[in-house]
């Protein structure tokens, strides 16, 4: 939109604690997107649109300027790698931590080389990388747990909130990469050509979070 506002979301989770911060904002959405399968939904603004994507494509739009701004967990950004991209405000949401984990008591081989199975490709490769370990990073798109289950690796790097789901699945977080919230993420050429707008966002947002 030239004028107005598109602000990208993703569903469940960041839908649902963003959503007491775009009521701060005066922004209110008319349609729930749990209920409906609509991909663009109107608000209580004319020119205020919410865009409902995958949690994963949320820097791309913003990135490309399709979306002036969205709400991405830092794990997202992390693997995206921010270019493009201003990231003014830490929401304090959807917390989590990124951690590496493996089959309980796992001890790990003096020799070879760790298989890592994990959706976080870059983050992955970065953490070792730094640590100067050799690994072999498998691309998952979901249901990490198994892998090492099922012997595709010996460890996984995911994202860990309570670690019960760890744990259902006979494995422990082992390793912490990064403490992860969700970000307030801004097109570049918005914040500028926008500018107003953009800041009056931040501003209620920022006031949101600091009174949560
Ligand atoms: P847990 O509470 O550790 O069992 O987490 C349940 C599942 O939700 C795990 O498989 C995580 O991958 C995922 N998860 C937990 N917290 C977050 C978060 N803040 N953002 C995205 N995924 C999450």
């Amino acid at each position: 939109m030239k004028h107005g506002l598109t602000i990208a979301l993703s569903k469940g989770r960041i839908y649902k604690e963003t959503l007491p911060l775009l009521a701060a904002a005066g922004i209110e959405p008319l349609d729930d997107p749990e209920k409906s399968r609509k991909l663009i939904l109107d608000t209580n603004h004319d020119d205020v649109k919410l865009v409902i994507i995958r949690a994963s494509d949320v820097p791309t739009y913003v990135q490309y300027g399709a979306a002036d701004v969205g709400v991405a967990g830092k794990d997202v950004l992390m693997e995206h790698g921010g270019e493009g991209l201003y990231e003014p405000l830490d929401l304090k949401i959807a917390r989590c931590k990124l951690m590496t984990a493996g089959p309980v008591g796992f001890v790990e081989p003096k020799q070879g080389r760790l298989r890592i199975a994990t959706k976080f490709v870059n983050c992955a490769q970065r953490y070792f990388a730094e640590q100067g370990r050799q690994v072999e990073v498998i691309k998952l798109y979901g249901s990490m747990e198994l892998g090492p289950i099922v012997g595709l690796s010996d460890l996984i790097v995911d994202v860990v909130d309570t670690g019960n789901t760890l744990r259902a699945n006979g494995l422990e977080p082992m390793e912490h990469i990064a403490d992860i919230s969700s970000r307030l993420v801004v097109n570049k050429a918005s914040m500028k050509m926008k500018h107003a707008r953009v800041q009056q966002l931040i501003e209620r947002f920022a006031a949101a979070v600091e009174s949560e």
